[in-house]
């Protein structure tokens, strides 16, 4: 089925959308993204995604493309031309073209962000890794000092997946002076005698839309929560390991390096915390 996807204020079928090649995402990764799940045709966490990309375009003096519920009602509409019930929604913005190659940003009053959606139906609540946990190795963090900002630069992640894959597991956990800063597209999570224990918020790691909920559902529900550092020793020896992102939700990670978490099958507050996560999830969707 050929997609039908919005390109600066358009929605067009996907193989006749058109960006520029000096677009400065395409030259230079100057852009920023989100993505927003959807079950049952309706957003995820909605509000959360706009805000995020209004602080990540603000970080980088980009200006906001379209008041949120402009973008809100261009989400809508991609859902119901495409007729997604369930999958994801990428959005992304980036400062655009001035029809050359320059390091300088242009002046935002005559250069205007490109903005492009697409969905991807996939089933996400459903998920056959969730059963059964997945195998992570671990990787020194060598990305740059603003992984707070969600950039387009994705290139150190992507090849983080790709050592995972050749070392037969299914991810990447980043480490910098010892200690987990996160996975490759998703916040990294250990539970140790009934705490869940994740890194707090700083320049170092994405600040999840899904590590916020799922934090504040544990918190609800009376479980204790620590937001500091952790390292690579103390989640090898954790009773259980998890991971979250919009696509996930709540993931179990059994292995790390090789070594078994736990008993090796996913932990009761991970699963847990899926089952509450999607619920109140489902409840709260736009
Ligand atoms: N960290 C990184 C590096 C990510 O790329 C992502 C997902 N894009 C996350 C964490 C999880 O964020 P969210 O829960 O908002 O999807």
């Amino acid at each position: 089925m050929t997609r039908t996807v919005y390109v600066n204020g358009a929605f067009v079928p996907e193989n006749e959308a058109k960006v520029s090649i000096f677009d400065r995402g395409f030259l230079f990764a100057d852009g920023v993204y989100e993505v927003t799940s959807v079950l049952d045709g309706k957003l995820i966490d909605f509000d959360g995604h706009a805000k995020r990309l209004e602080r990540s375009l603000s970080e980088l003096d980009m200006p906001q493309p379209m008041p949120t519920d402009e973008l809100l009602s261009v989400h809508r509409e991609l859902l119901a031309r495409n007729d997604l019930s369930e999958g994801m929604i990428y959005l992304q913005v980036t400062r655009g073209s001035d029809g050359d190659r320059d390091f300088v940003f242009p002046d935002p009053d005559t250069t205007k962000p490109s903005v492009v959606l697409f969905t991807q139906a996939k089933p996400i609540a459903q998920s056959a890794a969730a059963e059964t946990g997945i195998r992570v190795i671990s990787i020194e963090d060598i990305r740059w000092g603003r992984r707070d900002i969600k950039t387009v630069q994705l290139l150190y992640p992507s090849m983080g997946k790709m050592l995972a894959k050749k070392a037969g597991a299914d991810d990447a956990w980043m480490i910098e002076d010892g200690f987990v800063t996160e996975g490759t597209s998703n916040n990294a999570y250990i539970v140790k005698d009934g705490k869940i224990i994740t890194r707090h918020l700083g320049n170092e790691i994405l600040h999840g839309i899904t590590r916020a909920a799922v934090l504040r559902f544990a918190r609800e529900a009376q479980m204790t929560v620590e937001e500091r550092s952790f390292s690579l020793d103390e989640a090898m020896n954790a009773d259980e390991a998890f991971i979250t992102s919009a696509s996930t939700f709540v993931m179990p990670v059994v292995e790390i390096d090789g070594r078994t978490v736990g008993n090796g099958a996913p932990g009761p507050v991970a699963k847990r915390l899926r089952e509450i996560y999607l619920e109140e999830s489902r409840n709260s969707a736009i």
